[in-house]
């Protein structure tokens, strides 16, 4: 579903991303640990070129996404990005978010649109909640509605960066088990995430980022019981 080969991403003189080279098959929950300022962020914004890669190669579901010709706007809606902060539209009500860029990019019509929205709603627990405006919701409301904006697109894939980082810890929870029903219903995702729980749950695959590469990955179980490299163990002894 995802080809990164050679990825490398600078600002300035700053070489965030040296080398990044992975294969996210279709329906694989991956998970991305690392320090902060290892490139997380910046790895995933590339994915679906919210950042300009220096250099490399991306390929989404047989399209180059690195290739200025294809239509990015086209390539976002298959591969949708869920936000530490959420950023859903605060002038819009629930259902408002849901329907506007589908509708907008003629994807459906309004009543399709709000048909979809309600199952989406509905799905993340929250379908007594389409009047409202966001600023009416708690944090891990948010959160699940901007999941189901998400899911609005009929995205193939659904990058998550650091999505509970932002909320009180009781609705941590909520948020997780919304990804954990999409991960098993087959979603394609990348997570990065510090819910080491979660990585062990729910990931086919966790990978280890470190100065910008992939030092170490490998299954939830020969990441987190037998880490093999010095970098990888001093991180998972820090967090947990
Ligand atoms: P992480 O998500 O792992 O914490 P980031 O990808 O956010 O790491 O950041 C990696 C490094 O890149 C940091 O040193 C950060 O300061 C730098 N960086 C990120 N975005 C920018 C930017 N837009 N301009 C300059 N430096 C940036
Ligand atoms: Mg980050």
């Amino acid at each position: 579903m995802i080809i990164v080969k050679d990825l490398k991403k600078s600002f300035g003189d700053l070489q965030v991303l040296k080398k990044i080279d992975c294969h996210i098959k279709p329906g694989e929950c991956v998970v991305v640990i690392g320090p902060s300022g290892s490139g997380k962020s910046t790895f995933l914004r590339c994915l679906n070129r919210l950042e300009e890669p220096t250099g490399g190669q991306i390929i989404f579901d047989g399209q180059d996404v690195t290739d200025r010709s294809n239509d990015i706007n086209k390539i976002r809606q298959k591969l949708s990005m869920v936000f530490q902060h959420f950023n859903l539209f605060n002038h819009l009500t629930v259902m408002q978010n849901l329907t506007l860029a589908p509708v907008k990019q003629k994807l459906m019509s309004e009543a399709e649109a709000e048909k979809k929205a309600m199952e989406l709603l509905t799905r993340v627990g929250l379908a007594e909640k389409a009047d409202v405006y966001p600023a009416q919701l708690s944090g891990g409301q948010k959160q699940r509605v901007a999941i189901a904006r998400s899911l609005a697109m009929n995205p193939k894939a659904i990058l998550f960066d650091e999505p509970t980082s932002a909320l009180d810890p009781e609705m941590v929870g909520e948020v997780l088990d919304v990804m954990k029903a999409l991960a098993k219903d087959g979603m394609t995702m990348v997570v990065v995430t510090h819910e080491m729980g979660f990585a062990r749950d729910v990931a086919d695959r966790v990978l280890f980022m470190s100065d910008g590469v992939i030092t170490e990955e490998g299954t939830p179980e020969q990441i987190f019981d037998n880490p093999q490299q010095e970098r990888t163990k001093a991180f998972l002894s820090a967090v947990s």
